[in-house]
């Protein structure tokens, strides 16, 4: 797996300060999407243990809240692995601090059966939709795409919406 870049303070995605991490490859390819220069898979930069330790180290700030994970396609099979690894070790290193994910896959469709959704809080699901574009949303960019609170769609087995 490959990543574009980490950004040590965002406040646009998810709540609170957290820290992003935007991986490389994306095949969806939605009109107009926000990060063009991450859909190439061979792009970016090596994702290695030790980016997965960069994170870590930065996620221990006491003013960081979690961690997001964007793309790219976080949930490619290309890239799900390396996901996997990198938001268990968050896990089980911060277990009081959240995990966000940005997937063009849908959750009942595509990814409630993955390990990597143990680990995650918040996933917004779904492609971008140009057409459906409302700047008036919030964490996802069309209306198409859901906020879903994972661990509790998990244990009721529908999809429940995040709700702050
Ligand atoms: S899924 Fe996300 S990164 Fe991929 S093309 Fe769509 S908006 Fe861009």
């Amino acid at each position: 797996m490959r990543y574009n870049k980490i950004r040590k303070m965002d406040i646009s995605n998810g709540p609170g300060v957290r820290i992003s991490i935007f991986l490389q490859g994306c095949e969806f390819h939605c009109k107009n999407c926000f990060n063009p220069e991450t859909h190439d898979f061979e792009g970016g930069r090596e994702f290695s243990d030790e980016s997965i330790q960069k994170v870590l180290d930065l996620c221990g700030l006491e003013y960081i809240v979690g961690l997001s994970i964007l793309g790219g396609e976080p949930m490619h099979p290309r890239n799900i692995e390396g996901t996997t690894k990198l938001a268990k070790a968050f896990k089980e290193k911060y277990p009081n601090k959240t995990i966000w994910s940005w997937s063009g896959f849908l959750f009942d469709r595509d990814l409630k059966d993955k390990e990597v959704m143990k680990y995650i809080d918040v996933l917004v699901d779904g492609p971008y939709v140009d057409e459906l574009h409302n700047p008036t949303l919030r964490w996802k960019g069309s209306s198409n795409q859901r906020v879903i609170d994972v661990q509790k769609s998990l244990a009721s087995n529908t999809v429940v919406l995040y709700e702050d």
